[in-house]
């Protein structure tokens, strides 16, 4: 009778044990739910996505997404943000033709994650800046002004 010798028999992948494979194959399969997952959520519609990021109080709907200067951000589409404002305005109105481009989309809230349609008014620019100042949101001159 010979003698059995029992020797460890090789990984069927070099480097991996059993375990270690079935751990990394659960480990890509996880990550491949979560990349499906997460280009669902991509693919939803923009209200949709848009909407999940609002919290609406009794006078202000605020934004609770990432915000840019204290404005809220929205990525409409692959590393395309917009004011979320501005998405708010155009979701409920309609999209701005490129003639109403040259107005800002003023908060008479004066909150500027605010993204209430009914809170939101053409202006524009000058009209913007000129609100910003008599509101007292800036200084209204520099301290080297003469007139400071
Ligand atoms: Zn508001």
């Amino acid at each position: 009778m010979g003698v059995v010798v029992c020797e460890p028999q090789p990984s069927f992948i070099s480097g991996y044990t059993a375990l270690h494979f079935s751990k990394a194959l659960a480990n890509t399969i996880l990550l491949m739910i979560i990349e499906e997952l997460f280009l669902l959520y991509r693919k939803r519609p923009l209200e949709v996505r848009f909407w999940r990021k609002v919290t609406k109080t009794k006078s202000c709907w605020l934004w609770n997404g990432g915000t840019s200067e204290g404005y809220g951000m929205f990525m409409v589409e692959k590393h395309h943000y917009q004011l979320a404002h501005h998405v708010s305005w155009d979701l409920a109105f309609g999209l701005r033709p490129e003639y109403c481009k040259q107005f800002d989309v003023m908060h008479i809230c004066d909150d500027r994650r605010c993204i209430r349609p009914s809170h939101l008014v053409l202006g524009s620019r000058g009209a913007n800046v000129c609100d910003v100042f008599l509101k007292g949101r800036k200084r209204q001159f520099r301290r080297s002004s003469p007139f400071a």
